[in-house]
């Protein structure tokens, strides 16, 4: 179970010293329980002391690498069941599966696809994360399979509960540290033996979540922590209950064994059925699955589906900006116009890739509005006709800029007249409403 505040003061030297920045180790105890802070701030806690609390104020879910080079991904670390809790830590990764079982023409329309999805979403580069390669029966297929996944500049993980053949793959794939899956109640400690040679991640099966309970506390007593879970169950309902069940437990209950990332096989429990495999991955996203496989990733199902996880993966605490400054879009330069907007990250994207599109060059000044967007910023005082001029004397905008023409966001036209007066000398011209509007708008300017 997590530490409470007072459990952490109670190992403190309680000198209040404030070395760790805290005015008085209470203070930093708290922080601590928090997760605010690491336990490490404070210089005078003993290492052995120390370690026994790293263990105790661990995430109760452990943090698991899967993958190596530009395909590492982070999994797990989480620490609530809600989002607004805190924060989800590690986004879900999305895996499209090939099989022997599969027929070649699948497995060829699945290699396509994967390679189409490779696209941009406010600083986010979005593609498929991982592949997932099953073997069903045929292992001279599977591992031709392999063999083509591992050249797909992608994460892996090799599904195989025989432990020659996943061997064999292993051969073929070990180098990109790809998660070796399939390991069971009656085949534990040969997959054990084969992930451990690897230093590979072992996924871990059970025909229910007590026989995967077992399973995965045999592997931790034989030295194993390096794992993850597959909660696919028989069908939907029972691996939706599964997956929740496992999370309540390692986050709620404080359940270590249970205490792992998920992977939930969406292509087992609705086969051949493409758009229920988008709902489910939806619904995973949301609820809990680490990794969520897919029969294949089609550019439609992408677009909501990584839209969804980036708004789920975010800091809610946190407004997602960019920084305040000078943007030069289409090569402008200090005769360029200017164009004004606010420091939320979506709104900014949003408007240089329009700014963009129209091939215009623009000066896009990005002003200080705490992260949030024009109306909002604006009724929370954060964009007013001050702030804009605080923002140009800090930015030097007249000393970096000749053009005295300046745009400014169509929604907060009303601030026309203020500006005017704070900015002598500059041209204010309202956009129209919409971004979308900008290339035309654009292009069309007379200034
Ligand atoms: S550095 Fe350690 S001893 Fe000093 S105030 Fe912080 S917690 Fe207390």
């Amino acid at each position: 179970m997590a530490l409470t505040g007072l459990d952490i003061f109670k190992i403190t030297p309680k000198t209040n010293c404030k070395d760790c920045g805290n005015p008085t180790c209470m203070a930093f105890a708290m922080k601590v329980a928090q997760g605010a802070i690491p336990l490490d701030k404070c210089p005078h806690i003993s290492d052995e002391v120390r370690a026994k609390l790293d263990e105790a104020t661990a995430p109760p879910m452990k943090t698991i690498k899967i993958g190596a080079g530009e395909n590492e991904h982070t999994l797990g670390g989480e620490t609530v069941l809600y989002r607004h809790d805190k924060t989800f830590v590690s986004k879900s990764l999305y895996a499209v599966a090939v099989s022997d079982g599969y027929s070649d023409e699948q497995n060829e329309t699945a290699f396509a696809d994967i390679a189409k999805i490779d696209y941009e979403r406010i600083g986010e580069r979005m593609r498929v994360d991982a592949i997932f390669v099953d073997y069903a029966s045929d292992s001279a297929k599977f591992l031709d399979l392999v063999k083509r996944a591992n050249d797909m500049d992608r994460a892996l993980i090799i599904s195989c509960s025989d432990a020659d053949i996943a061997e064999k793959a292993l051969e073929i794939a070990g180098a990109g540290k790809p998660v070796l899956s399939g390991a069971n109640a009656s085949n534990f400690e040969a997959m054990n033996a084969l992930a451990s040679k690897h230093g590979i991640v072992l996924g871990v099966t059970g025909a229910d979540l007590n026989e995967l309970h077992d399973t995965v506390e045999k592997l931790e007593k034989a030295g194993n922590k390096n794992l993850v879970l597959d909660v696919t169950m028989g069908n939907i309902k029972d691996t939706f209950a599964a997956t929740v069940q496992v999370r309540r437990a390692s986050i709620k209950d404080g359940d270590r064994t249970f205490g792992y990332p998920s992977i939930v096989n969406t292509a087992r429990i609705a086969a051949g059925d493409r758009d229920m495999q988008s709902a489910l991955a939806s619904l995973f996203t949301v609820k809990y699955g680490s990794v969520i496989v897919m029969e294949g990733m089609r550019y439609a199902d992408a677009l909501p589906l990584y839209g969804l996880r980036q708004n789920i993966f975010t800091n809610p605490q946190k407004p997602m900006k960019v920084e305040p400054g000078i943007y030069a879009l289409n090569g402008a330069d200090e005769n360029s116009v200017c164009a004004l907007t606010v420091d939320f990250a979506l709104t900014y994207f949003v408007v240089s890739g329009e700014i963009e599109r129209s091939g215009v060059p623009v000066n896009l000044l990005i002003t200080d509005a705490g992260g949030y967007s024009v109306l909002t910023a604006w009724a929370a005082g954060k964009l007013s006709a001050s702030s804009i001029a605080k923002f140009f004397q800090e930015a030097d905008i007249e000393g970096k800029i000749k053009n005295r023409t300046l745009i400014i966001p169509g929604k907060v036209a009303v601030l026309k007249g203020e500006i005017e007066d704070k900015l002598p000398g500059w041209k204010i011209i309202p956009s129209p409403p919409e971004a979308i509007q900008l290339v035309k708008y654009l292009r069309e300017l007379d200034v």
